[in-house]
């Protein structure tokens, strides 16, 4: 079978997401999603510089980038962590907050600096990610354009607690949750994350693109 739907991403945890969400549509039980569902590196798309202003702006130009070059229909997302004390940020620049080649590890020791006089009931954070799915047209120009945002509401704790995820998740705590996010299996997390929310919300749309 060929290639139906490309995901705007070279991030191989991404792609078994996405994977494991359309194999979980008893819509698409007939598609062999190992080879319906492809990365952009697979179909050919190089990097693509993440040029807007919003999560829905990066992730849409993620998608209509894919969509274009590869002529499929195209899902991405774009993500990252709102904190209120800081109106928002590190927002869209979460991945680089302590520089362009930051580890995950510098941006959680900022974070946490930038955050050392403030109080726990004061250190609300929700994780955020905008997902989108462009169609292509026949005339170059998309078809169709959907996007869903999801979050994770939670706080931020004042020391890294666990080794599991990525990026914040040692020092961010869920709402309703005594663990960090580092300290959930990836199950529990792909339940509840911004993530999992914003492809559950597509989901339909991305069924009727492969239907
Ligand atoms: P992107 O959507 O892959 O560009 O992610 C942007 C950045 O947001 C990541 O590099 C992380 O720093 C942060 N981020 C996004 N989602 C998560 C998450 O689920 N856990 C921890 N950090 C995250």
């Amino acid at each position: 079978m060929t290639a139906r739907i490309v995901l705007a991403s070279s991030n191989p945890g991404k792609l078994r997401e996405f994977r494991a969400l359309l194999a979980a549509q008893p819509q698409l039980a007939h598609l062999d999603i190992d080879s319906a569902v492809i990365d952009a590196k697979t179909a050919g798309v190089g990097d693509i510089p993440e040029t807007g202003a919003s999560f829905e702006e990066n992730s849409l130009l993620k998608a209509r980038a894919v969509a274009r070059h590869t002529g499929l229909p195209a899902v991405a997302d774009d993500s990252g962590l709102a904190v209120e004390v800081l109106g928002g940020a590190p927002g869209i620049f979460s991945a680089r907050w302590a520089g362009e080649n930051a580890s995950d590890e510098n941006n959680r020791r900022l974070l946490l600096a930038q955050l050392a006089d403030i109080a726990a009931e004061h250190r609300q954070a929700a994780f955020v990610c905008v997902a989108s799915l462009v169609i292509p047209g026949s005339s170059g120009a998309p078809a169709a354009e959907h996007t869903a945002e999801g979050r994770m509401p939670g706080s931020l704790l004042q020391a890294e607690r666990g080794d599991g995820g990525f990026g914040y998740d040692p020092i961010f705590q869920p709402a309703g949750e005594s663990r960090s996010a580092a300290e959930l299996t990836m199950e529990e997390k792909n339940a509840i994350s911004h993530r999992g929310r914003a492809f559950a919300a597509l989901a339909d749309r991305i069924v009727e693109a492969l239907s």
